[in-house]
């Protein structure tokens, strides 16, 4: 292909719909449900992955002009790494997913129940960093319960990803659907993005509230129980 060509295709790449790559990040638009992953994501053990993101990030420390041999930054590569695979991206291994386990209602509690004020923190896909929030669950039983802080370590596994919210809300919902074998849930997040306040346009008041109502909450009676029950 001669250079033209090249030129084309590239352009060709970096557009979605009519959107740059630069402008889909900055706007925080995603692309679906499901995280991008490729399909040898898991093919090095996480053991290799800390050895090599060491390396690359200290490349990244290196190419700064930080000077690695000063005994306060001489930690950091590895130090990023481990919490990269073991803490806040630990929700992208299907190995740490939550294991839920359902429990007949016993009580026979019919109404919603919420879980309200989940303190969760991920990481912004477009910018790599933090979105501090909180998630509040609901959901009616069909005969089925989980343990209450299942309910929590479901929104900390999806929490620990790279993340845009839309998808982590929607990500959050369809885990509650499949293990509570129910379509009634209901998910509302409200979170802050550092990328938001931190940088860009600097906006350090504005949060984002995202929501998803399925079966028995798509009614505006449900609806405004629910969120009567989050006022604090
Ligand atoms: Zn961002």
């Amino acid at each position: 292909m001669n250079t033209n060509g090249l030129l084309n295709e590239l352009k060709k790449e970096s557009q979605l719909n009519g959107f740059s790559f630069d402008d889909i990040g900055d706007d925080h638009l995603y692309t679906g449900l499901e995280t991008p992953m490729k399909p040898d994501a898991f093919v090095i053990s996480d053991e290799e992955k800390k050895e090599k993101i060491a390396i690359l990030f200290k490349e990244i420390m290196d190419v700064m002009g930080l000077d690695l041999t000063d005994d306060s930054l001489k930690g950091t590569p590895k130090r990023v790494a481990k919490m990269y695979i073991e803490e806040i991206f630990s929700g992208l291994n299907p190995n740490n997913k939550p294991k839920i386990a359902l429990f007949d209602n016993k009580y026979q509690y019919n109404q919603m129940l919420v879980e309200k004020n989940i303190t969760f923190y991920s990481n912004c896909e477009h910018h790599f960093v933090p979105i501090i929030g909180k998630a509040h669950i609901a959901y009616i039983s069909s005969g089925k319960v989980i343990g209450l802080s299942k309910l929590n370590r479901i929104v900390q596994y999806y929490a620990k990803r790279p993340q845009v919210q839309e998808r982590l809300t929607n990500q959050i919902a369809e885990e509650l659907k499949n293990s509570l074998q129910t379509e009634d849930v209901a998910v509302i997040i409200d979170a802050k993005h550092l990328c938001v306040s931190s940088r860009g346009i600097k906006d350090d008041t504005s949060a984002t509230v995202t929501s998803y109502y399925g079966g028995e909450f798509n009614s505006p009676s449900k609806i405004n129980e629910l969120l009567n029950y989050l006022k604090d």
